[in-house]
């Protein structure tokens, strides 16, 4: 079994001191999420994760979802806990107190969102899809649709789920083949085949609600024809109650490497009975609403991964004995010393650390700018803070997902052999984890969306959020006496990515292939920038501290910091170094030599 106490000192670090210049008592409608509060939110969602979810991960992929005449059922124990989740109000603490939510901000949210994802990342995954169709319903619905959905969603009585994918397309959804045909009482008859939806059946609650992508049948062709449905398994009584089955059917659940407890499904549908959301050909933008949200999310799933992957390794070091430490024994009264003492042991644990921790850092600024965006009166604030979230979010999406493999896969090598077989968990986190990269936008998909689209928009505005506040940190910290050398190493790093940056921008606008080629590097080396910044304000923060009574918590926290900024870091040269090479290597080689 994995080993995991919810990281409530470091979020509250990063809430209330990192991140604490914009407090979240000013956003319009969080008054009264005070920092106790929210600590006692987060204490509470801890409790859930460690007593609740938890001892149900290993069971739940032991069992996985079973599939019969098209009813799956959820793994036992499932059931009490998702209704132990909707008692404690968790599927609404981030909906509008109007459908019964309770208000939360995202930035809190996502970190709640973390915890359960450590615990139990094939259950969250159901809390995950509500939350993207609700926030999809509530940005283009009708008020009528609103009115009807919202409130279960929130309550948890019903769930979401999101239609995309189908056989023949994943990442191009412009060709995508679902219909919509028009009835003359104003609801749709959707026909096709849904590949891959999560939590797309199951017992769980008493009605799905999916939301599909379809083509009407005067649509243009490619993405500007898809349109946005609403199809409930159940069609919704006039009281907003569940009455007859509509036409989707669950045709099959994949047989899949991880995350078994969440059924992925294969949905038919059969003349099933729909309403659109929003306007006709305009189902893209819908659905980037929700996709929006969705990737913060699975970002934030990485963490979790990461976390406990983390919190596990470090508990297996201490205890197995292997080896002695090659300064010397450290306990010379037992046969060997914990693997702990050895210095690539620590390089994992501690590289795991740096991760999670700057990851925790960065997603909680860019899901406070996410509530600044949503909440903020001012519109130009509002405007600044939507450029940076549209910069970052591909960032979240990708890097943190493919540092939680690195991590879950660090995991298994810190128990060795004992990490490869079943009995502690950890190679079912890198089972689990390894859709992250994959949902959601496939990693080199998000990495050709900050390329073509987030570097060049508005001009290069969206760019500047993140440039010009880097910039002025190193300006003010550069001769700084304690922290100085690590700005010295930090500015090499930024420097690698502001050379990269106009690389893409020059040879990306006469040839696309170079930018395309360029994109999967610049993401990482744009992201380990972006770590290196909350890290290195860490690190001035922390210095501040390390006398205080927390000593130990600041102390720790500045000695993370310098080993990311020292030891992967320097990472960002070589990535500069290939990009700068060009797409020649790889795209001169003969494709009949493959
Ligand atoms: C467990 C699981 C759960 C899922 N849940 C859902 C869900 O709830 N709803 C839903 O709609 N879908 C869901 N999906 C589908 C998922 O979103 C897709 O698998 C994903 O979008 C990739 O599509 P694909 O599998 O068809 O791969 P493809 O699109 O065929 O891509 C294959 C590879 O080619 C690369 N590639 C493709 N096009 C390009 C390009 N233009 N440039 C560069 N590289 C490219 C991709 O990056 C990828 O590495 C789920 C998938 C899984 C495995």
């Amino acid at each position: 079994m994995q080993t995991y106490k919810a990281p409530l000192r470091d979020m509250r670090f990063v809430l209330h001191e990192l991140h604490g210049d914009t407090k979240i008592t000013d956003l319009p409608g969080c008054a009264d999420f005070t920092p106790e509060l929210i600590d006692s939110i987060l204490e509470e969602a801890g409790k859930v994760a460690e007593e609740v979810l938890l001892p149900l991960n290993a069971s739940g992929d032991e069992e996985g979802c079973q599939y019969e005449n098209g009813v799956v059922r959820a793994p036992k124990g499932l059931k009490d806990a998702y209704h132990t989740f909707r008692e404690g109000g968790w599927t609404g603490i981030a909906c509008d107190p109007q459908y019964g939510g309770q208000g939360l901000a995202q930035s809190v949210a996502m970190l709640v969102f973390e915890m359960f994802n450590s615990a139990n990342m094939a259950f969250s995954i159901y809390a995950l899809l509500n939350n993207g169709a609700y926030e999809a319903i509530e940005a283009h619905g009708s008020d009528e649709q609103k009115n009807l959905y919202l409130p279960k969603l929130t309550d948890g009585a019903w769930t979401g789920t999101m239609c995309l994918t189908e056989p023949h397309c994943g990442s191009d959804l412009g060709i995508l083949r679902s219909k919509a045909v028009p009835q003359d009482d104003g609801t749709y008859r959707i026909s096709g085949t849904k590949l891959f939806i999560s939590a797309g059946e199951h017992d769980l609650a008493e009605n799905i609600v999916h939301l599909v992508l379809a083509r009407l049948p005067d649509a243009p062709p490619g993405v500007k024809g898809i349109s946005m449905f609403i199809v409930p398994k159940f069609l919704p009584t006039s009281d907003g109650g569940v009455g007859p089955r509509n036409g989707v059917v669950c045709a099959s659940i994949e047989h899949k490497m991880g995350i078994k407890a969440n059924a992925t499904a294969q949905l038919v549908f059969e003349d099933a009975k729909g309403w659109m959301i929003g306007r006709p050909h305009k189902g893209m933008s819908a659905m980037f609403t929700m996709m929006n949200a969705a990737r913060l999310g699975v970002g934030m799933q990485g963490v979790g991964i990461g976390e406990v992957a983390y919190q596990s390794a470090v508990a297996y070091a201490k205890d197995r004995i292997q080896g002695r430490a090659l300064s010397g024994a450290k306990d010379p009264s037992k046969a060997a010393d914990p693997i702990i003492v050895h210095p690539d042991v620590r390089r994992m644990l501690l590289t795991m650390r740096a991760y999670n921790e700057g990851c925790r850092a960065l997603g909680a600024w860019v899901s406070r700018m996410l509530d600044i965006a949503h909440r903020s009166p001012d519109p130009e604030r509002r405007q600044e803070a939507e450029d940076f979230v549209e910069l970052m979010t591909p960032i979240v999406k990708a890097l943190f997902t493919d540092l939680a493999m690195e991590s879950a896969n660090m995991a298994v090598q810190v128990y060795g052999g004992h990490g490869y077989v079943r009995d502690h968990g950890m190679e079912q986190l890198v089972r689990d984890c390894r859709v992250l990269p994959i949902y959601e936008g496939a990693n080199g998909i998000q990495a050709l969306d900050l390329v073509g689209r987030k570097l060049p928009a508005h001009a290069g505005r969206s760019l500047r959020r993140f440039f010009h506040p880097v910039a002025a940190f190193i300006e003010e910290n550069r001769n700084h006496p304690v922290l100085g050398k690590m700005v010295e190493g930090y500015e090499k790093a930024f420097g690698a990515l502001q050379l990269a940056t106009a690389h893409i921008a020059t040879k990306g606008l006469s040839d696309p292939e170079e930018a395309g080629a360029a994109a999967s590097e610049y993401l990482r080396l744009f992201g380990l920038v972006a770590l290196g910044y909350v890290w290195a304000r860490s690190a001035k923060l922390a210095l501040e501290k390390t006398a205080g009574s927390e000593a130990g918590f600041y102390q720790a926290k500045l000695q993370t910091a310098r080993f990311y900024l020292e030891r992967i870091l320097p990472q960002a040269g070589s990535l500069w170094f290939a990009i700068k090479s060009g797409k020649d290597a790889m795209m001169s080689f003969n494709d009949a030599a493959f």
